[in-house]
């Protein structure tokens, strides 16, 4: 597993960095819906929550369409994401960052990435991960046709079920809202920690530099 370790630290890392994004007010967006093939859940069930999005400058006009439908012209941002994930908000501040560059932003989340992967060993299937989040490494980011999202994920709360119930489903994912295997188990661990010390190393630069 050499190399792993590596990976997963440029992803915890990159993440961290989306932390300390200057805010942007959101453009509106086009959300591309892939059904869950773990839990089914669909693009009429991801509506509600991308309409309102808890993004800076109020809530963003969101087009929701199943992935299946071809996107609509026009310039807007399109977010390719699984019907049943919840984002952070810096994930929206990513995306806006991006939009002010470039013309036709095309992103898919990390879960969609990792729940359409073609077969193949875990470890590979994380670097081709990274390779496809490094866009986000320079800014003005400059997103390549493969284009991931590098933020993590969660299934999105259900508001008919009891919170108490609820919550131990709840966990962050750095890679997918249905997290099975005891190795992504213990990798989300390690992304935990790596994400957080990334954080604090920032916080510190900023401090002695001040910028
Ligand atoms: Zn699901
Ligand atoms: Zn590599």
């Amino acid at each position: 597993m050499s190399g792993v370790t590596a990976v997963v630290e440029r992803m915890a890392r990159r993440e961290a960095a989306v932390f300390f994004l200057r805010s942007r007010e959101m453009t509106p967006l086009v959300a591309r819906v892939l059904r869950c093939p773990t839990c089914g859940a669909g693009a009429d069930d991801a509506e509600e929550y991308l309409r309102g999005l808890p993004v800076w400058g109020g809530r963003p006009a969101v087009t929701v369409l199943p992935v299946t439908e071809p996107r609509p012209d026009g310039g807007d941002p399109a977010l390719t994401m699984l019907a049943c994930e919840a984002l952070p908000a810096r994930a929206f501040l990513l995306i806006a960052e991006a939009a002010y560059s470039t013309v036709a932003l095309d992103v898919r989340t990390r879960a969609v990435a990792w729940t359409t992967r073609p077969p193949s060993t875990e470890a590979d299937a994380l670097h081709s991960l990274d390779a496809a989040e490094r866009w986000a490494d320079a800014l003005p980011p400059q997103p390549s046709d493969d284009a991931v999202l590098p933020i993590s994920t969660r299934l999105r709360p259900d508001p008919r079920q009891e919170w108490q119930a609820h919550r131990t489903r709840l966990a962050q994912h750095f890679l997918t809202p249905h997290c099975t295997t005891h190795s992504l188990l213990k990798l989300n661990e390690a992304y935990h920690r790596l994400r957080i010390r990334a954080a604090a190393d920032m916080l510190e630069r900023e401090a002695q530099l001040g910028y």
